[in-house]
């Protein structure tokens, strides 16, 4: 056996496993599009089928160093259940957001009032399960229910994510029933607090961001899945200027590979800002790691083990290693017995 190199093991704080199902086909215009074939997937999903399929991608995400996951999950109660029993015979640590829905989406996405979905939150944490709030957006989430998700978080310790400014439209939309962009609802409804992780914040503006910084909340960037969906560029230098949080996510699964999320992220600062310094090669391993795990809550989660023999990283000195796991490997760089 060839040497091994610990480190703690990347943390992908944004995960819907059931979407894997859809890597193998092109193109649908644009997000939107895409969106109708996914709900299609997500309207045959079985408890039976999640069971299944969620094993596999969970075991794939530990072949390739993602050692927990937090599953947003918005396929109804018995599914969760299968979810976290997918989680535990793959043996990866996961943390269920269960999602509220209130509007739009399929039926079963949906609970019928704020109270009912809190309910369902509760008896997941009952049955000793990880479980995080996470209204799924300013699309499927009322006003009222934002507010009342966002009393209740003040008052537990549960984690709190939710997607917003993914899409110019999402944006376009909330500010014609509001009057405010995503990110400033969320603040007004007590839904921005230091236990919230916003999923993309693509298209978040100055001040959108600033609400973030200053709720000591936290962004997720999904890099290989906002460049799948066509979302545009994650606001890396406006969120390192505020000093935000980052931490990043597999999302739609099209890829599986810790290491080329992060990649995405410094390939985008790269690019953008013509410089190669925005951020260190330790900088980009916390985000994969200690930053997911603190958006998830977790305090301990199982380390990885880096192949020192693997053929991509042959030639390179072990201090050199950190640099070249995250700019010359991929998920294939870490030893699975
Ligand atoms: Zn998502």
């Amino acid at each position: 056996m060839s040497k091994r190199l610990t480190l703690p093991g990347f943390v992908n704080a944004h995960s819907h496993a059931f979407q894997r199902a859809l890597r193998g086909s092109a193109g649908s215009g644009d997000f939107w599009g895409w969106r109708e074939s996914m709900l299609d997937l997500a309207g045959s999903q079985t408890p039976a089928s999640v069971r299944e399929s969620y094993e596999g991608v969970y075991r794939e995400m530990l072949a390739n160093g993602w050692t927990a996951v937090g599953e947003f999950h918005y396929l109804g109660l018995e599914e969760a259940l299968a979810a976290a029993e997918a989680a535990e015979a793959a043996g990866i640590e996961v943390v269920l957001l269960y999602a509220a829905y209130g509007r739009g989406g399929l039926d079963r996405f949906r609970q019928s009032s704020p109270a009912a979905y809190l309910r369902r939150v509760e008896e997941l944490a009952g049955k000793g399960l990880r479980v995080g709030l996470a209204p799924h957006s300013v699309r499927a989430c009322p006003r009222d229910w934002l507010e009342e998700i966002g009393r209740y978080a003040a008052g537990s310790d549960f984690v709190l994510h939710v997607h917003a400014d993914e899409q110019p439209r999402e944006i376009e939309e909330c500010v014609a029933e509001h009057g405010l962009r995503p990110i400033q609802l969320l603040g007004e409804t007590g839904c921005l607090g230091p236990r919230t992780t916003v999923v993309h914040a693509t298209h978040a503006n100055d001040r959108e961001l600033d609400l973030i910084a200053d709720a000591g909340a936290r962004v997720c960037l999904c890099p290989t899945t906002e460049a799948n969906l066509a979302d545009g560029f994650a606001p890396v230098e406006r969120l390192v200027e505020r000093g935000i949080g980052i931490c990043v996510g597999s999302d739609s699964n099209v890829r599986i590979d810790p290491l080329e999320e992060l990649r995405e992220v410094d390939g985008i600062a790269r690019r953008q800002m013509l410089r190669r310094d925005l951020f260190s090669a330790g900088d980009l391993l916390c985000f994969g790691s200690d930053e997911g795990a603190a958006a998830l809550g977790l305090d301990e989660w199982p380390e990885v083990a880096v192949d020192l023999g693997h053929r991509s990283l042959s030639g390179i000195d072990e201090s050199d290693v950190p640099c070249a796991l995250v700019y010359g490997c991929a998920g294939d760089v870490f030893a699975t017995d």
